[in-house]
């Protein structure tokens, strides 16, 4: 195994607990896709990690012990994992959640989701990937009771984004449940499958009441999914609002599943900046607002990046917001932290009165690393406006 010493600054997050391993804290050194033992500048052992460029970093601290990333090691870390999930396993009611989610389970680069009988697992460098035999094995030997599998490429320079891995193929659309909620998903079109399981409590949210009564605007809606949780949870009225062509179809399939006429609901197509003008223009009113955007989106009139446009989300929003109304603040972006995303809320507030509700992060099949902030990258906040 080869020694790689790292920077003082390296050895201070690795005691830290931080195991995503940063370019800048190494000194050149042109070892990649390999297992290494990581000393500090005296030499000292620091831990066992493995180098492998990927999006964000360029490999991942495993264990501050020497081990093997042998069968065994997956075994136990899928073992765990599993044990962290009972409620999840056990329950009727939400068929789909997360079952290994990177260093929050003890290994960087790799998450694995069930939905229903199927799992996909997603590969985020090319290190992991070169051992997928390996963890699918371990994998199969903790998840007996597991049909098939698919698997997601997250990053560069492998020629598909999305295959079937192992086992039975799963139909290429079926349903699955969330708090008793339908929601049709497809594991083997693109790296998207229909929902995004990290939002399950805002989603419950909607279900339990949030929305009840009320109309409800989704923008950056994708399949709709908190259109949906908010219809089921008697909401009176929503309108979705997606760039993409294709959500529509996808938006129809879970109000099918779960039987909801269409009467209330809308599909819109439409830049959300576009249909802020437009409401605006034709002054329709929303009791709730749902804001969840990409991190950065770029189209060909403009870019949008959370951490710098977010404020005007809000502020176009409350032009369209009932009194009292609510908006419901998101964002995935990993590189923005809780502080800085409600600065940004708070900027597009300006001089309206409003009162945070609630606070949602990643839900607890999401497991991330207690030490590192960052990989908790999910913030969400419910503000009542008071006007
Ligand atoms: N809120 C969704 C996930 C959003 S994913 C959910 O809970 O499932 C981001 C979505 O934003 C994509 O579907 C993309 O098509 C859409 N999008 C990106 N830029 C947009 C824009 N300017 N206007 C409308 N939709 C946009």
């Amino acid at each position: 195994m080869n020694t790689v010493r790292v920077s003082r600054i390296a050895e201070k997050k690795i005691k830290q607990g931080i195991c995503i391993l940063d370019g800048v804290d190494f000194q050149k050194q042109n070892l990649t896709n390999t297992v290494v033992k990581l000393v500090s500048e005296q030499g000292k052992f620091l831990g066992t990690a493995y180098l492998s460029q990927q999006n964000k970093g360029v490999g991942w601290l495993v264990s501050r012990a020497a081990i093997e990333l042998n069968q065994t090691f997956f075994e136990d870390v899928l073992h765990q994992a599993k044990l962290k999930r009972q409620t999840f396993h056990d329950s009727e009611w939400t068929t789909a959640y997360r079952v290994f989610n990177q260093d929050g389970d003890g290994f960087g680069g790799l998450s694995i989701d069930l939905y229903n009988d199927y799992a996909v697992f997603s590969w985020y460098n090319p290190f992991v990937y070169s051992i997928k035999e390996r963890i699918v094995d371990a994998f199969r030997v903790v998840y007996p009771e597991i049909q098939g599998a698919y698997e997601k490429i997250r990053f560069k320079g492998v020629d598909y984004d999305s295959a079937h891995l192992y086992g039975q193929e799963a139909p290429s659309t079926f349903t699955i449940f969330e708090n008793g909620v339908a929601y049709k998903v497809f594991l083997n079109d693109g790296l998207m499958t229909g929902i995004f399981l990290d939002q399950h409590e805002v989603r419950a949210s909607l279900v339990d009441g949030l929305a009840t009564g009320k109309s409800l605007l989704n923008m950056f809606s994708y399949t709709a999914a908190f259109s949906v949780a908010a219809a089921m949870g008697g909401a009176r009225q929503t309108t979705s609002v997606d760039l993409a062509k294709r959500s529509r179809e996808l938006s129809q399939a879970h109000f099918d599943a779960n039987g909801l006429e269409m009467d209330h609901h809308q599909l819109v197509v439409m830049d959300v900046f576009d249909y802020f003008k437009y409401a605006k223009r034709h002054g329709l009113y929303f009791d709730v607002i749902v804001l969840d955007p990409p991190s950065f989106a770029r189209n060909k009139k403009q870019t949008f990046s959370v951490a710098k446009d977010y404020h005007k989300l809000i502020a176009q929003s409350l032009d369209i917001l009932s009194p009292a109304g609510i908006i419901i603040a998101s964002t995935n972006a990993s590189n923005v932290s809780l502080e800085r995303f409600k600065k940004e809320i708070e900027k597009g507030f300006v001089g309206v009165k409003h009162q945070y509700l609630a606070n949602y992060r990643l839900p607890s099949d999401f497991v991330y690393n207690k030490n590192d902030e960052s990989s908790n990258y999910l913030k969400v906040f419910t503000i009542q406006v008071q006007k």
